[in-house]
């Protein structure tokens, strides 16, 4: 059976609850320990799919296509484990589910309420991995005091009554501000926090201080009094060189310890320390190198969580810096901006705004043979592109930028037409395709089927197909033969763009092969030692006859 650790947060949101539990399960896991990680989020949208970044920040994808919070994507990056649907609940998936059975008839003669109704749903959905874990850590989105999260909360308080507290712990995230002009760290935000939290009968087994000051010994012991939570369970969360020394710094205080005593779990494993080495050295690279990501949201670092980490996983992959330039391809004057990079992605996105500025940045890429990935818009955009400056079709475009276009090289399939709601309804999750032979994909991944996880509803125009690869932007990965899911250029050093999501699937042990490839072909960029494909397939083919 499977222990539960439930994190709720406090004072303010943004205090990366995400990151501290994500921690906490790394930990475990270097212990040993199977762990599963669960997010809450409190609103009444069935998922963030129909949210505006803006909102939400990015929207994470899991392998079985369930849209949602970005905090799966740290899980994901910490744990090396994979989500899936039963990773993410929303109180609004929650209702649906509730309403459905009271519309199908299964609580017949009865009053549907939260408690025990909405609860009992909740609680399902806690205890989702109990039976294959360790270890469910549950994070409950929001923050104490809120409106919306309550039934959480009364969910976490029946979960320990039932399981009994030797099974359930609650680790509560807080703030302990700093008051510049008393020069002293604060405590009561956490005190008012915490007891919030005992006003819905959540007792705190453990606090997690976000702080900008160390916390002295003495702050520690006062936090402890008031708060009631033992002294050795009063950690300090400064912030961290990045978010993967978070672990360490959470070790070095004894968290895993804790924890594993209050639950009353043996660690079955000496915890090695390899993972917090790579971490540290990642931070003294020998190299750098400058990356536009040409969207609309630069300033919303947020909106592209997971590209940036991707990024960040490929550049420690090669003892490189990755200096991210954020162009906005809506605003900016793009071309000035490029200059001085040294390779470029373009992002996900979605409708109308910013996409001139991203097929004017793919016309550079192309010509000034600087090294592109072009991630599901980008590879629209790509396609475009290509079909006005090379195929001669000046109207082309996507039916989602323009609906009435003579040329639509990017298009709905008949089946996307028929749909009506938009939630939930894009190609969404996992999705195989077969990479032709002697092409850089195939290269890159190293084999001849990939998955890799989509979210979107407009595709490459198979009729189009020909006569862009006449111009040279050629399909090299399709999916069962139908549709397109990779296109590449032989006559530059690095032109790549794929219809699905790779940021998602990249660990950062583990980079994903598309990023890997633009810092390698980037540092290259930047060392002035690049050569397109063809070029190098030549040269390969002449020394070969040679030896
Ligand atoms: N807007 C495009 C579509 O829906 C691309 C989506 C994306 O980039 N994720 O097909």
């Amino acid at each position: 059976m499977s222990k539960f650790i439930i994190i709720t947060g406090g004072v303010v949101s943004s205090l990366g609850k995400g990151i501290s539990g994500a921690s906490i399960g790394k930990l475990l896991q270097l212990n040993g320990l199977k762990v599963n990680m669960i997010k809450c989020d409190p609103y009444i949208n069935v998922d963030p799919g129909t949210m505006s970044p803006y909102q939400h920040g990015e929207v994470f994808v899991t392998t079985d296509g369930a849209e949602a919070d970005l905090d799966l994507g740290h899980y994901e990056r910490f744990l090396d484990i994979t989500m899936t649907r039963a990773n993410t609940n929303t109180a609004g998936s929650i209702y649906q589910t509730v309403i459905d059975k009271e519309r199908r008839g299964e609580y017949l003669g009865a009053t549907v309420q939260v408690i025990p109704h909405i609860t009992n749903e909740i609680k399902k959905r806690f205890t989702a991995f109990e039976n294959d874990v360790d270890v469910s850590i549950i994070e409950i989105g929001g923050t104490v005091g809120d409106i919306e999260s309550l039934p959480f909360l009364e969910a976490a308080r029946q979960l320990c009554l039932e399981k009994g507290p030797e099974n359930v712990i609650s680790v509560h995230v807080t703030l302990v501000p700093y008051i510049s002009v008393a020069q002293e760290l604060k405590t009561k935000p956490t005190q008012h926090s915490v007891n919030k939290l005992r006003e819905v009968g959540i007792a705190p087994s453990m606090l997690i201080c976000r702080t900008e000051k160390p916390l002295s010994d003495n702050l520690k012991k006062k936090i402890s009094l008031f708060c009631s939570v033992p002294v050795q369970n009063v950690i300090e969360c400064a912030d961290a060189k990045s978010i993967y020394h978070v672990p360490e710094m959470f070790y070095k205080q004894g968290v895993d310890k804790e924890i594993m005593h209050m639950l009353g779990l043996k660690p079955t494993q000496e915890v090695n320390p390899a993972w917090f080495e790579f971490f540290d050295k990642a931070m003294t690279p020998s190299k750098s190198v400058r990356i536009a990501v040409a969207g609309k949201y630069s300033e919303l670092q947020d909106a592209y969580k997971s590209i940036n980490e991707a990024l960040r996983h490929a550049g420690m992959n090669n003892d490189a810096k990755v200096e991210i330039v954020y162009v906005n391809t809506e605003k900016d004057n793009v071309e000035e901006k490029l200059k001085t990079v040294d390779g470029i992605l373009i992002p996900g996105g979605f409708g109308t705004r910013g996409i001139e500025g991203k097929i004017n940045t793919i016309k550079y890429a192309r010509e000034n043979k600087v090294p592109f990935l072009g991630i599901c818009v980008g590879m629209q955009c790509a396609v475009i592109e290509a079909a006005r400056n090379l195929c001669g079709l000046h109207d082309a475009n996507s039916t989602e930028f323009d609906p009435t276009t003579k040329d639509p090289v990017v298009d709905l399939t008949p089946q996307q037409k028929n749909v009506v709601y938009k939630g939930g309804t894009m190609r969404l999750g996992n999705y195989t395709a077969d990479l032709k032979e002697g092409s850089l994909a195939r290269r890159l991944y190293g084999k001849d089927q990939i998955v890799e996880r989509h979210r979107h509803r407009y595709e490459f125009n198979p009729v189009y197909v020909k006569q862009l690869a006449d111009a040279g932007l050629k399909v090299s990965g399709w999916h069962e033969g139908v549709l397109p899911e990779i296109v590449e250029r032989e006559d530059h050093p690095y032109f790549i763009a794929g219809q699905f999501h790779p940021e998602f699937g990249s660990r950062p042990m583990r980079p994903h092969p598309l990023f890997d490839g633009l810092i390698k072909a980037s540092l290259k960029q930047k060392e002035g030692k690049i050569e397109t494909p063809k070029a190098t397939a030549t040269r390969k083919a002449k020394t070969s006859v040679a030896a």
